[in-house]
């Protein structure tokens, strides 16, 4: 059976190195224990390195949070996938939320999406809703983040590209939207790849993520049609990420 892919965003938590590598300890050891899943931990840039480094398992492996496509230049404050790469990680998470906040772009997330693929890195793209109503104009707004997050994705590669389904009114809270409206929204994102890439599209990896818990983790997982899922502020406490990964192990 396929792992249930986990993805930790520590976004920018916890606040010292001697903190980071304490967290990692427990987070390696609930991944290490936990049968059915594996971890992507992305942490803070400043900690990439020096926590990649300390792994030498399989269980694991790294994500940036937001990394620049761009090789260099005059980008005051980025890091750019290239860089990130060479700090350790395979993953790169790519429009998240937070950063769509602060300025990024569907065309940001289109060259992102690029240039991880270019570097051999596997893109989790991020799309998401900011708020939704009955009119399903909210679908509108995913089709639009997809459809330019993966314009210059190759049929060849579309395998491996992850897609974050994350609807911003659920991020941050304890409850998570219900799996019946995520199936949904998994069909709906599944349609929209496969109108542009033809069938190859029905098999587009989609992972939920929006006030992910220990709690909520078994049902997603069972009803919601996902392969994984993106965690942020249960990641960064030891004990509920370690309960939400055993859960996993029950699926
Ligand atoms: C996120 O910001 O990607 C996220 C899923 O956060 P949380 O789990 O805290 O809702």
């Amino acid at each position: 059976m396929a792992k249930t892919l986990v993805v930790a965003n520590w976004k920018m938590n916890p606040g010292t190195m001697r903190e980071a590598h304490k967290l990692f300890e427990a987070t390696r050891k609930a991944a290490d224990t936990s049968s059915g899943s594996f971890v992507v931990v992305a942490p803070p840039s400043i900690y990439l390195r020096e926590i990649s480094r300390s792994y030498r398992g399989k269980k694991i492996a790294f994500a940036s949070q937001d990394a620049h496509h761009a090789e260099g230049g005059a980008h005051t404050g980025r890091i750019s996938l290239q860089q990130a790469k060479d700090a350790g990680v395979s993953y790169a998470i790519v429009g998240h939320s937070e950063t769509r906040a602060s300025g990024k772009s569907d065309d940001d997330t289109r060259k992102e999406v690029a240039a991880a693929l270019a570097l051999r890195l596997t893109p989790i793209l991020c799309v998401g809703e900011l708020s939704r109503d009955a009119s399903g104009d909210h679908l509108a707004v995913v089709r639009e983040q997809l459809t330019t997050g993966l314009a210059d994705v190759p049929v060849g590669k579309l395998s491996k590209v992850l897609i974050a389904y994350e609807p911003v009114w659920a991020i941050g809270g304890e409850t998570t939207m219900s799996p019946r409206e995520m199936h949904e929204m998994s069909i709906f994102i599944r349609k929209v790849v496969v109108d542009r890439y033809s069938p190859v599209g029905h098999s587009m990896k989609v992972l939920y993520g929006g006030s992910v818990s220990e709690k909520n983790t078994l049902p997603m997982l069972e009803d919601g049609d996902v392969d994984g899922l993106l965690v942020g502020h249960v990641s960064i406490d030891a004990a509920r990420f370690a309960a939400l990964l055993s859960s996993i192990a029950n699926t």
